[in-house]
């Protein structure tokens, strides 16, 4: 399910990278814009501040400013004659009130004679009935007291005629506004007057609006405004004024100057641009990471396929099998799972290789791959184990099921295999396991398997045989049976030599015997040569064994001329350069004739290249020994190979034969097989006829000798003797029978 694994990838993938990185971009982002909007609030704060200490500044400087106005016009000999000593009101009207007026823009102004009492008032540059008025100016009249109680010996440096005056801020006619008020006097020190008795000049600025623009303009105080209220606008920075006695007088409110807030929203779009591109790079990045490590996954993946598969056929290999043999097998909810092992060899496949390349012996690997899975679905677990082996791993239903499937399959691969250049055949043998409760370890299960693979090699391939337990014992022999056949080839009560009868076909005489190795063990009893001859051809003891046999063989064949003899030869006997003198020594020793005797070889001989099995066979026929060519139909079958290593006749193996019957293909075989050795001057010998179904059939496609049950098994040489000697098995002369009627 590729999907789920992508899944599974793509969330391991954000689990790994993309959460930590947009986790680190997150908190980068947040830490940043904190960053920024602190130090934006700070510089502000700081910006506040100072504007805050400038207007606290500003309005010190205010209240000086009025003193040194009034003091322009206070500290003035003309200021005292015309209000103390003699009131001249056109004289104070011109310079007192309408000078202050026009020139400081003061709002009021008042003049007061040494007893606090209004002398002359102007408002807003006209002149009033300062009596009428009075009632009005209290805060004017509490800074004059104020001012009267000043202490009259001032501090030095001092001097009695320096000004006197104070100017505070305070609500007047219920207006915010700054006041001031100045003791007249001389400023030459001609006029003298009594501490406490001065004249007083009294101004009233009003903070309305035009000082508010004032403020703007000269100090940047935007907006600025004088209010008796405070606004609640966060953008508006508020002072509040007080008296000098400390009585709130009115707020001062401005636009805040706000440089931390200009500066972010003049470089705040360039940071977020900064931002978005940084996050886009890092993305790409991801993507980019994440498409690689994808690849490596894939790369991984890939690798660990080709490590738990085999490369040619793509099924699962030894190891991954292994693996999933003891995954299934601890897995099991019980001993009544039921679980059955089947090893398969392919019988022949070498040959295949041999003569017809790797490339062709690839091809048939693959499609009995493909034929094996075609039977048994897509549930059962197929693996290569190399070479020729597959296993196969079922969860069966009973065994009875399995064992009929095992049968499927052997069917299946032995029908010809169409590759791409070249038809082949080959078989299958194939050795069954079930796992029962006791038989679960995946190890003993495979040898097992192994075993019963053996044994269906062993009982003629194209098989599929059960593993039972005695086949352990017999295996357990397999290793002991190269000294037990050591041994018993040097003593003479264990291997024997039988003669099976050779029938010819049209008289149903017997005109000769095949001569058969037989061992007779003190424990094992009868062991098949099919065990034992593939162990002495291994380790060399088939040279002994042959001999053995051969000197049987002729030693009949010397008392029964005109009889054909058949005695089977190995290849590594038939490789050895001294094998043609031994076999005519034994000839001339016992003194059979040697045109009675006939060499049997197999296929693999032929394909064999090698110049000493030709020299040894071109030896024979010149003698005038015959050679058959037995399991005919089994190997390469290959006729052309015939033409190399000329043969007398083909033995047409048994496998076939048991197939006779009326209608099945094997009948047009063997038909095939017998004209095509008859048209090469060959005879044909069948052999395991059974039935006389099967003779009938082989009579009538020609064969010129039958051999099987149907007529004998292997008797002993007494037996063989008497049925030679038997007057309707008259000899009959070998050399004619080579002719197809
Ligand atoms: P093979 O050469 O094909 O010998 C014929 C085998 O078929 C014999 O098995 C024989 O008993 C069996 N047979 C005969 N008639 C019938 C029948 O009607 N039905 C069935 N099913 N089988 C039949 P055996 O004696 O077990 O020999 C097996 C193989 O061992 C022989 O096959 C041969 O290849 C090899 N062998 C036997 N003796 C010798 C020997 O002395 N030297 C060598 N090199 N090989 C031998
Ligand atoms: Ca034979
Ligand atoms: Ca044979």
């Amino acid at each position: 399910m590729p999907s789920k694994t992508s899944t599974l990838e793509r969330r391991h993938f954000s689990a790994a990278f993309l959460l930590p990185v947009v986790l680190a971009l997150g908190i980068t982002a947040v830490a940043t814009l904190g960053f920024v909007l602190w130090s934006t609030a700070s510089i502000d704060q700081r910006s506040l501040e100072r504007q805050t200490k400038m207007i606290h500044e500003v309005m010190d400087a205010r209240r000086a400013r009025l003193i040194h106005e009034l003091a322009s016009v206070g500290v003035w000999d003309d200021s005292v004659v015309n209000t103390r000593l003699m009131f001249n009101f056109n004289w104070v009207h011109i310079n007192l009130g309408t000078w202050t007026q026009e020139f400081f823009g003061h709002h009021q102004t008042v003049v007061f004679d040494g007893a606090n009492r209004p002398l002359y008032m102007m408002r807003n540059g006209n002149a009033v009935d300062a009596e009428a008025y009075a009632r009005q100016l209290g805060p004017v009249q509490l800074l004059v007291d104020r001012l009267r109680a000043l202490p009259h010996i001032l501090p030095p440096p001092r001097k009695p005629s320096e000004p006197r005056a104070l100017a505070d801020f305070a609500v007047v006619e219920g207006v915010p506004a700054l006041i001031g008020a100045m003791a007249l006097v001389s400023d030459t020190g001609a006029i003298t007057q009594s501490p406490g008795t001065e004249p007083l000049i009294a101004a009233v600025q009003f903070l309305d609006g035009n000082a508010a623009a004032h403020l703007a303009r000269e100090y940047r105080f935007e907006q600025g405004r004088f209010s008796l209220s405070r606004t609640d606008d966060p953008g508006r920075a508020v002072y509040p004024i007080f008296s000098t006695t400390g009585r709130f007088v009115a707020f001062f409110e401005w636009d805040r100057d706000r440089p931390g807030l200009m500066l972010l929203l003049q470089t705040g779009p360039a940071l977020v641009a900064a931002f978005i591109v940084a996050a886009i790079l890092v993305l790409l990045l991801l993507r980019q990471l994440r498409h690689s490590s994808a690849a490596l996954d894939a790369g991984r993946r890939h690798a660990e396929h080709q490590a738990a598969h085999d490369l040619l056929t793509g099924l699962p290999n030894r190891t991954s099998f292994d693996v999933e043999l003891a995954r299934i097998l601890a897995e099991r909810t019980g001993p009544d799972a039921n679980l059955a092992l089947m090893m398969l060899d392919l019988d022949r496949f070498k040959q295949v290789n041999d003569t017809l390349g790797h490339q062709a012996g690839d091809e048939l690997i693959c499609a009995v791959g493909d034929r094996i899975r075609a039977i048994v679905g897509p549930a059962v677990t197929i693996a290569r184990l190399g070479g020729d082996e597959f296993v196969m791993l079922i969860q069966e239903r009973d065994h009875g099921t399995t064992l009929a499937l095992a049968t499927q399959i052997v069917e299946a691969i032995g029908q010809p295999f169409d590759l791409r250049r070249f038809r082949a055949h080959v078989g299958a043998s194939i050795g069954i396991v079930h796992a029962s409760g006791s038989n679960a370890d995946p190890q003993e299960l495979m040898r097992k398997a192994d075993i019963a693979l053996y044994e269906a090699k062993a009982g003629g391939r194209n098989r599929a045989v059960v593993y039972e337990e005695h086949m352990n014992e017999l295996l357990q022999l397999q290793h002991t049976i190269e000294e037990e056949l050591r041994e018993a080839l040097q003593r003479d009560d264990q291997l024997s030599v039988v003669f099976q009868p050779l029938v010819d076909q049209r008289t149903r005489k017997v005109m000769g015997a095949e001569s058969l190795a037989r061992w007779h063990h003190p424990k094992y009893g009868q062991i098949s040569p099919a065990r034992f001859i593939p162990v002495a051809e291994n380790t060399g003891l088939i040279e002994v064994l042959g001999e053995f046999v051969l000197r049987r063989a002729c030693e009949l064949g010397a008392t029964a001329p005109g009889r054909t003899i058949a005695v089977n030869i190995s290849p590594t006997q038939l490789r050895n350069p001294r094998f043609s003198s031994q076999v005519f020594d034994i000839l001339s020793q016992t003194g059979m004739r040697p045109g009675d005797l006939e060499l049997e070889i197999t296929e693999s001989i032929l394909l064999d290249n090698e110049h000493l099995s030709g020299q040894n066979l071109r030896a024979f026929r010149a003698a005038g020994i015959h050679i058959a060519l037995d399991d005919f139909g089994t190997g390469y079958s290959s006729l052309s190979y015939l033409k190399r290593y000329p043969v007398d006749r083909i033995k047409i193996d048994r496998s076939f034969v048991s197939q006779l019957a009326d209608g099945h293909v094997s009948v047009a075989i063997t038909q095939a097989i017998v004209s095509l050795a008859h048209a090469m001057d060959l005879a044909v010998t069948a052999e395991g006829v059974e039935t006389e179904g099967q003779a009938t059939i082989l009579g009538q496609l020609g064969c010129n000798t039958l051999q099987g049950f149907l007529f004998s098994g292997g008797v002993p040489a007494e037996q063989i003797t008497a049925i030679f000697a038997d007057m309707a098995n008259a000899p009959k002369d070998v050399s004619t029978e080579a002719v197809p009627a």
